[in-house]
């Protein structure tokens, strides 16, 4: 029997991206069977929620979810705020599926070494960034002002559960690379930290085959940038893992080839994710052909490795966008001189020719 994907276009370029990604998936395997479902402002638009009942429950029968990208100026300002794209659909499916893992790779493509802000071969990058995604200091109670508004108060909570099952994650993805991993933290001032430091060098005592070393965050933030091919995988909390995949991808040089997983309990013995570009909805170029669909393509590989165990197909797809570029195939926002401008489309396409 096929499994079943749950398929998220959403807003802005979500779609266009998307249906490349699922026309690539298809090129590459007869296994999946996929099924759309509303998200975002259009949601909104046609039921008056970001997150329909019918979506949830749909993502919820579903073995994987691909999401293209949500939000739009035109639903920036909905009252109440909980029914804004972000946060009603966004951050509202990432919880009310547990999706506690969010796992971003930063890897340069040869073809695109130019793109990278970092001079030639100081800007290959290949790290994945395994973020804790639902706790520390964005959820942390209380989170409120006192003394009339003049102080504001937030507070970062981890339990050893919390740090032990994001672990548990990186391990496993570490174990499909170098076997490295780099725990990041403030151990020096934070006692979540340093709760954090403690339950990781359990798990790598209990896990010898993994190398495990320690960072102090700062210093990882330099680190990156001195001499990015020294990380495999940096395994960090919320807040730090926020900006360190920010930082680590821009050195990849452009937002349209990102994509990311967020990863939750597994399911029917297999890792349950939803899979999705980096980047947002750009209403700047929706509807113009224009988009890059490759950060949405390779989130479906990503799919097929992670929640599906199928590297080899999650392989073959990474090698086609490759080859595609080796071959001189542009969308506009990576387009560099002597190469051919193509649409979203065409991309895609060429892509889904280069996989089968
Ligand atoms: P954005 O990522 O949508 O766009 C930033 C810039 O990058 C724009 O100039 C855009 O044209 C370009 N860009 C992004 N993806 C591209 C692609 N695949 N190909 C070519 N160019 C691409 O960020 P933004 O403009 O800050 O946000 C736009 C909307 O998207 C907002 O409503 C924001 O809240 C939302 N957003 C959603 C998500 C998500 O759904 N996960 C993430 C970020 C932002």
């Amino acid at each position: 029997m096929a499994y079943k994907i749950a398929v998220l276009p959403g807003d802005g370029i979500g779609p266009e991206v998307i249906t490349e990604a699922v026309k690539v998936v298809r090129a590459a395997s007869n296994d999946y069977d996929f099924e759309e479902a509303l998200i975002g402002g259009i949601a909104y638009d046609q039921t008056g929620h970001p997150l329909p009942p019918a979506t949830l429950e749909l993502c919820r029968n579903a073995d994987a979810i691909l999401m293209g990208a949500v939000g739009g100026p035109q639903w920036e300002n909905i009252q109440p705020a909980s029914h804004r794209p972000e946060i009603g659909a966004l951050l509202a499916i990432r919880s009310e599926l547990n999706l506690y893992a969010n796992v971003r790779p930063a890897k340069t493509l040869k073809a695109l070494l130019n793109a990278s802000p970092l001079k030639g071969d100081h800007g290959m990058i290949d790290v994945i960034v395994v973020r804790e995604l639902t706790g520390g200091i964005y959820f942390g109670q209380p989170r409120e002002r006192r003394d009339n508004g003049n102080t504001a108060v937030d507070t970062c909570v981890y339990t050893r559960e919390e740090v032990r099952r994001i672990s548990e994650q990186a391990f496993a993805i570490a174990r499909t690379r170098r076997h490295e991993i780099v725990s990041v933290d403030k151990a020096n001032v934070l006692e979540t930290s340093r709760l954090w430091r403690e339950v990781v060098t359990e798990m790598a005592n209990a896990n010898p085959d993994v190398k495990v070393t320690h960072m102090l965050v700062d210093n990882c933030a330099m680190q990156l940038v001195r001499n990015p091919g020294q990380f495999d995988v940096i395994l960090t909390e919320n807040m730090f893992g926020d900006i360190l995949s920010d930082e680590a991808s821009m050195i990849t040089g452009s937002l349209g080839l990102l994509p990311s997983a967020s990863l939750g309990p597994s399911k029917n013995g297999r890792a349950f994710g939803l899979y999705e570009p980096v980047h947002g909805s750009a209403p700047d170029i929706a509807g113009q052909g224009r988009a890059n669909p490759i950060a949405a393509i390779l989130s479906a590989a990503m799919m097929l490795q992670y929640t599906f165990g199928d590297l080899e197909g999650a392989q073959r797809i990474e090698a086609a966008c490759e080859k595609v570029l080796d071959a001189g195939l542009r969308t506009a926002d990576i387009f560099e001189k002597d190469c051919q401008l193509v649409s979203t489309s065409k991309l895609g396409e060429a892509i889904a020719a280069a996989v089968s």
